[in-house]
């Protein structure tokens, strides 16, 4: 099987779209949530991703989106991006997002936004952290956990004594062996590792391998959109900078 692993895609249609088409032809296609947040599209995401029957989990933006968190633990512009989308999203749109399930396995992986100790919440950017769940893999009965929300594409992997960690660029590939790891494909719709390109994950479970990916979409126009229906400036500025 051939998967295409999407996180972070916040409401950025024209981003979800180029890496679609870059993606190819796939077999399934797995989101790890914040689907909605910051960006001008929510309907036409979830839409798109709704007739492309792709499987995912709820981020802390889909959660307060829908009522389910409180927006004072976001900042500012996060929180004015999410009243916005709670304003306007359609019916519909507010049911896909409310139905999301915090964890989803699929073995032999198992699908969060944050952390497997705390799913929606939990940033995993270094080893002591990514620690904690890499032993809690073992309990979903899986090897390999895919997570989001950092928005860098990451590996952490269990070796023997240490938890090594890398940043993969475009093009980087990881052997899906038997050690426990946790892999970040990186975010789509609003990347912070300096590079303003989308980014992806796409898993061949036949060759048993994970292959990071960049691709580039057309920011000028999606930060256009935003402005034109009074997003935060801070939030468009940053899809040219890439943090
Ligand atoms: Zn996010």
């Amino acid at each position: 099987m051939r998967i295409a692993v999407l996180s972070d895609i916040h409401s950025n249609l024209t981003a979800l779209d180029a890496v679609l088409a870059a993606a190819g032809s796939v077999d399934a296609i797995w989101h790890l949530g914040d689907v909605v947040g910051y960006g001008p599209d929510p309907d036409g995401v979830v839409e798109r991703l709704r007739g492309l029957g792709a499987i995912g989990v709820r981020g802390n933006h889909d959660a307060a989106a829908v009522g389910a968190l409180d927006t004072e633990w976001f900042n500012p512009d996060a929180r004015r991006a999410i009243e916005w989308t709670r304003e306007r999203m359609r019916p519909e749109t507010h049911a896909w997002l409310e139905a999301l399930p915090e964890i989803v396995a699929e073995p032999p992986f198992v699908l969060v936004h944050g952390s497997l100790r705390d799913p929606v919440w939990e940033y995993v950017t270094q080893s002591t952290v990514a620690r904690a769940s890499l032993d809690l893999l073992p309990s979903f009965g899986v090897l390999h956990g895919l997570f989001g929300h950092t928005h860098l594409p990451s590996a952490f992997c269990d070796d023997v004594a240490q938890v090594s960690v890398t940043r993969p660029a475009d093009g980087s590939r990881i052997g899906l062996d038997e050690r426990r790891m946790l892999l970040n494909p990186g975010s789509v719709g609003q990347p912070r590792d300096g590079i303003p390109e989308s980014a992806f994950l796409l898993l061949d479970t036949e060759a048993g391998e994970a292959t990071w990916r960049r691709v580039g979409y057309d920011i000028a126009q999606v930060q256009a959109r935003m402005r034109s229906v009074a997003l935060p400036e801070r939030l468009a500025a940053r899809l040219a900078y890439g943090l």
